[in-house]
């Protein structure tokens, strides 16, 4: 079994099934199967990330490009991405990647860069934060999360780009390491979330309710989606 790292947050069912408790689709996954993400599966009664410290997009952008306004502006953010989106969304703009989990993948334009690599070289490239974005963060949570207490240490900020559609488990097990969040609140109608998204927008909510609670700092992007959001 390669690069494969147990997974966090799940339980044990019977009949060698497991609950993913990662985000709010909480899959009930059996045997030789993945959850709605792609990149989490069912080994022999156990959960497994598939894409632990497998960077497939990894750049220095502005921490404006996240967007975040009011989070150390001007500075740099190192960026990175694996594979896999718990949502759908046709007009994603990282569409190859976020829903390349979903198809065969072949895997080619990924790199094997481990935690204390990613701190290394968002300090040489003078970043101020390192940014989990691209996809969504929430299903790479075993890869970000060591990350993110790596980069604790070296004096390093972590935010969140994400879709807000993980459990509050998730959110309270990061949150002594996350210090910033953009979530796309994508729209304001529970069947739009249900059927463009394939999610729901209560538990986004609940994100949000949360993430302020737990004093991370927040700013929310709304993407207008003709004919899909623009009348809400
Ligand atoms: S992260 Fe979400 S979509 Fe992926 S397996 Fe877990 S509950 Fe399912």
């Amino acid at each position: 079994m390669k690069n494969l790292k147990k997974a966090v947050l799940y339980e044990n069912l019977k009949d060698d099934k497991v609950k993913c408790n990662l985000c709010a689709h909480r899959c009930i996954i059996a045997p030789s199967r993945k959850g709605i993400c792609g990149v989490r599966e069912n080994i022999e009664g156990e959960l497994y990330s598939l894409v632990y410290g497998k960077t497939t997009a990894l750049n220095v952008d502005p921490i404006e490009k996240k967007p975040l306004y009011h989070f150390y502006p001007g500075s740099k953010a190192l960026s990175l991405a694996t594979i896999g989106c718990n949502f759908k969304c046709s007009f994603c703009q990282n569409h190859d990647i976020s829903q390349a989990s979903k198809k065969d993948w072949d895997g080619k334009d990924e790199k094997e860069i481990l935690p204390s690599q990613i701190v290394a070289l968002a300090k040489k490239y003078e970043c101020r934060s390192i940014s989990y974005t691209y996809t969504e963060p929430t299903i790479y949570f075993e890869y970000a999360y060591d990350i993110t207490q790596l980069a604790c240490k070296e004096g390093l900020a972590n935010n969140f780009v994400t879709n807000g559609f993980m459990t509050q488990e998730a959110l309270n097990t990061i949150s002594p390491y996350l210090h910033a969040a953009n979530v796309d609140l994508k729209c304001f109608k529970e069947k739009t979330y249900k059927n463009v998204m394939g999610g729901r927008l209560q538990p986004v909510l609940d994100t949000l309710t949360l993430m302020k609670k737990l004093n991370i700092w927040v700013e929310v992007t709304t993407l207008i989606i003709p004919t899909i959001n623009d009348s809400d």
